[in-house]
Parts: structure tokens; C-alpha cells; sequence
């Protein structure tokens, strides 16, 4: 049985675990006084070995990308923090920048001191205010103590950190389109290549790395890279939280080696909600295709999750019981991705309109079998054809809900709706 490693919330509980005090009282901070000790090349190669992978989605190894920064460009180098969570489910980065926004200070510092960087950046969803305050108040108290400015600890080093506050879209987390509305424009993505580490922001050499990646690298410099890689799997090293909502008795972030199985962290959390079983779930949010109860065993890292035919992505787990018509939560998710589409590129713009117009007639059973074949081809393409991931992420809930629950599908036209009745049956036929 894998257990819990609580590391980045570890001290969530404490009444103070925001304030510097509190974070200090446990060790914060320690791991800055170290790093400013090394050669910034080692810190980097500590990364490395540590084999942390990029926790924002898309599992990218960390210490890598830091080694791709351009060098020689006569342009400063950048660090970024991308905290604009928004995939639907994803609900980690934000309850760790409430409850410990120092450990992500602390990373932003030694992880800028790494790569060279002495200007970073925290880019924060607009509506969470509440968060965005509290990193600014853990960011002055940074300051205050020496840990931000010039001559960091008398190191010589110098870093200024600012908190940025978005304006509210989800397409400003893929990170060039965070890279243009910081510079000031409306954010869409950029062509990539270049990727951000050869020409970012302000066209200089940048990392973008996501609240969770950067916040676990006081704990390598600290514990040591081979401390991390001795927990999770051969591929997929290390922590990370994993978010359970919906229909489960204890909802929550559950801190814990990756390759913990959905099972496990369900005897966790107390499993499904009493009365109700398990019927579909999301491993990394709605962008990643849905499992059903077949998957409980599925190893949660990178490799297997992938070869079950889904992606780890946020490890936000959404978790839904039989009462949950699929059909109507497809239709909501794909609300979603038609109203964030920028609309820089035809497939995601067109198709996801078009997918959310047969969903909402396919709910109300007006849709006819031949409706599934059209869903799986505009989805099929839109699924790399477009500019960037929210197209490719906007067709997993579509092929895989047809997939998994072609049945109930077919029941919604049968039945000129959809075929749940909550007062007489928590099951649809
Ligand atoms: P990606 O695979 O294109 O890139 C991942 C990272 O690696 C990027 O930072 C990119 O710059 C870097 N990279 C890749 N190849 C590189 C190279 N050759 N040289 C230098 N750097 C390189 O993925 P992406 O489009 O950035 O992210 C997609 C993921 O985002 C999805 O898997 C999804 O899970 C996740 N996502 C997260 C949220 C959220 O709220 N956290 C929302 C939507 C999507
Ligand atoms: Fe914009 Fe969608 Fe194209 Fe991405 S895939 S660039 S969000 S229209």
C-alpha cells in the first residue's frame, strides 16, 4: 500500500503556514542559505538527477529545459512561474499558494539563481484575488528579510520577484499566450519553435515553469536528487498532489509518490460517496481522456496512465458515480473549451462551436446514432491540427465518453432525453 508524502503540505494545517514565521519555524528557507552556497550549474544538475518532470501537465523533465536556455544572447533570462490554473478539475497550485506561498518564493529564488535570472515573474489567474494577495504579502515579507532585492543573504545576488495578475482566460496558461499578455498584448500562442528557453519574454531566454514544479526544488536542494527519485516510478520520479473532487467522501489534495493507484488514494479519501459507485473519472483533468472503474488499478504516472490510453496531466481527479449523466457533463466541458477557444485557428475555433451545438441537441435526444460518427471526425480533426494544446485537450472527453459510454449515447435518443430519473433509478436505462 503507497502512503502519503506530504511534503508541500505538510504544513497546511498550521493556523500560520503562510507567514514567513511559520514557514521558517519548519526549516523554510534553508534550502536558499544552501543553494546560494553551490555553483548555480549544480543546482541545475541536481534538477536533473532528481528526474522531476514538469508538474503543470505536460511531464516535461525540468532540469532539461533549464539546460536549453539560450546563452550568449546579450538579453536578460527570465524566470516565470505559470500559476493560471484553470483546467476544469485542477485544483492544486492554488490551495498550495494559500497555504505555503513562501515554498514557492524560496523556489522562484533558488531556482532564478540557477539559470541566471534576476527578474522573475509569478503569473496568477485573475479571479483568484484572494490568492494573488496573499502571494504579494509573502513576497514583501521575502523582501523585508533579505531574500528578495540586491545582495541576497550577502551573496552578491540579486532577484526582484513580481506578482502578475491575469485577466481571466484559460488560454493564457498555455505558456506563450501567458508570455504575450505579460508583455502587455491579448494573450494567444505563439509558434513554437522557438520555445520559450531560446526566445521568451521580451524575446529573451525564459523558463516557464508551473507553482508545483518550481515549488519542489527547495526540497531537492535540500533532501538531495537522490531523495526524490527513491520515491514514485523508474520514468516518473518524485511527489505530487493529487486533487480528488466530485463524488467522493473526502474531497481534497492528497500529497503522494507518483504511481499511487486512483484505488489507493480513494481508501484515502473514503471512497466514493456512501450508497454510489465509481462510473467515470478524469486522471489529469477534462483535457485528458475520461477512465471508468476499469482503470482503479492504473498506475498514476506518466508511462502508464499514457499506455491505458489517457494522460496524467494535472493529476486533478475528477470523480463521478452513477447518478452523473455523461453526456451532460461532455456537454459542459466542451462549453468550456468552445468559450475559451482564442480563435487564432480554425479547427479548435469552428470545431469546438460545432461540438457544442450537437452536444446540447444530443442532450435533449434529439441526435440520431450517425451524430456519434460526426463528433468522433470533427474531434478527429481538430486533434493535432491545431495551434496549441487547448484544441488537442478539447476532443479527449469527446472520443473517449463515446468510447467508454456509446450506450448511453444511444439511450439519451431512445429515450428523447436523457434517461436518468433520480426519483426512481440511480442508474440510466
Ligand atoms: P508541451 O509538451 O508542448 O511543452 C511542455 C514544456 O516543455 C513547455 O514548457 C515547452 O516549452 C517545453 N519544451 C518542449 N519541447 C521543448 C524543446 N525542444 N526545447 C525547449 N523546451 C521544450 O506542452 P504544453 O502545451 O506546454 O502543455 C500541455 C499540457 O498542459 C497538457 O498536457 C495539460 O495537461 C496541461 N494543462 C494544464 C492546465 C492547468 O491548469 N495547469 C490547463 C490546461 C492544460
Ligand atoms: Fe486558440 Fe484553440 Fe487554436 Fe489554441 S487551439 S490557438 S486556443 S483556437
Amino acid at each position: 500500500m503507497t502512503t502519503l508524502t506530504p511534503v508541500l503540505t505538510k504544513h497546511w494545517d498550521q493556523a500560520d503556514s503562510f507567514t514567513r514565521a511559520g514557514y521558517e519555524r519548519e526549516g523554510g528557507y534553508s534550502s536558499l542559505r544552501t543553494a546560494l552556497g553551490m555553483e548555480p550549474s549544480a543546482i541545475v544538475q541536481a534538477v536533473k538527477d532528481s528526474g522531476l518532470r514538469g508538474r503543470g501537465g505536460a511531464g516535461f523533465p525540468t532540469g532539461m529545459k533549464w539546460g536549453f536556455l539560450a546563452q550568449g544572447t546579450g538579453k536578460p533570462t527570465y524566470l516565470v512561474v505559470n500559476a493560471d490554473e484553470s483546467e476544469p478539475g485542477t485544483c492544486k497550485d492554488i490551495p498550495l499558494m494559500l497555504a505555503n506561498p513562501h515554498v514557492l518564493v524560496e523556489g522562484v529564488i533558488i531556482s532564478s539563481f540557477a539559470i541566471g535570472a534576476h527578474q522573475a515573474f509569478i503569473y496568477v489567474r485573475g479571479e483568484v484575488l484572494h490568492v494573488i494577495r496573499r502571494l504579494q504579502q509573502a513576497v514583501a515579507e521575502a523582501y523585508e528579510a533579505g531574500y528578495l532585492g540586491k545582495d541576497i543573504l550577502g551573496s552578491g545576488y540579486d532577484l526582484d520577484l513580481v506578482v502578475h495578475a491575469g485577466a481571466g482566460a484559460y488560454i493564457c496558461g498555455e505558456e506563450t499566450a501567458l508570455l504575450d499578455s505579460l508583455e502587455g498584448f491579448r494573450g494567444q500562442p505563439r509558434l513554437k519553435p522557438p520555445f520559450p528557453a531560446v526566445a521568451g519574454l521580451y524575446g529573451g531566454p525564459t523558463v516557464v515553469n508551473n507553482v508545483e514544479s518550481i515549488a519542489s526544488v527547495p526540497s531537492i536542494v535540500g533532501k538531495g536528487a537522490d531523495w526524490f527519485g527513491s520515491m514514485g516510478t523508474e520514468k516518473s520520479k518524485g511527489f505530487g498532489i493529487f486533487s480528488l473532487s466530485g463524488h467522493v467522501t473526502r474531497p481534497g489534495q492528497y500529497e503522494a509518490p507518483l504511481g499511487i493507484t486512483l484505488r489507493e488514494l480513494l481508501e484515502m479519501a473514503g471512497g466514493i460517496r456512501e450508497g454510489h459507485e465509481l462510473k467515470f473519472w478524469t486522471p489529469g483533468g477534462s483535457s485528458t481522456p475520461i477512465f471508468t472503474a476499469e482503470h482503479l488499478d492504473v498506475p498514476l504516472d506518466f508511462e502508464s496512465v499514457g499506455a491505458a490510453g489517457s494522460m496524467l496531466g494535472t493529476r486533478a481527479l475528477q470523480i463521478f458515480d452513477e447518478t452523473t449523466c455523461v453526456v451532460r457533463a461532455v456537454s459542459r466541458w466542451t462549453d468550456f473549451y468552445a468559450h475559451e477557444s482564442c480563435g487564432k485557428c480554425t479547427p479548435c475555433r469552428e470545431g469546438t462551436y460545432w461540438l457544442k451545438q450537437m452536444l446540447k441537441r444530443l442532450d435533449a435526444g434529439q441526435g440520431t446514432e450517425e451524430d456519434l460518427s460526426t463528433m468522433n471526425d470533427i474531434a478527429d480533426n481538430i486533434l493535432g491540427r491545431s495551434f496549441c494544446a487547448l484544441g488537442d485537450g478539447a476532443t479527449s472527453p469527446i472520443h473517449s465518453s463515446i468510447k467508454y459510454f456509446r450506450e448511453e449515447y444511444l439511450a439519451h435518443f431512445s429515450h428523447g432525453g436523457c434517461p436518468f430519473d433520480p426519483a426512481k433509478s440511480t442508474k440510466w436505462g
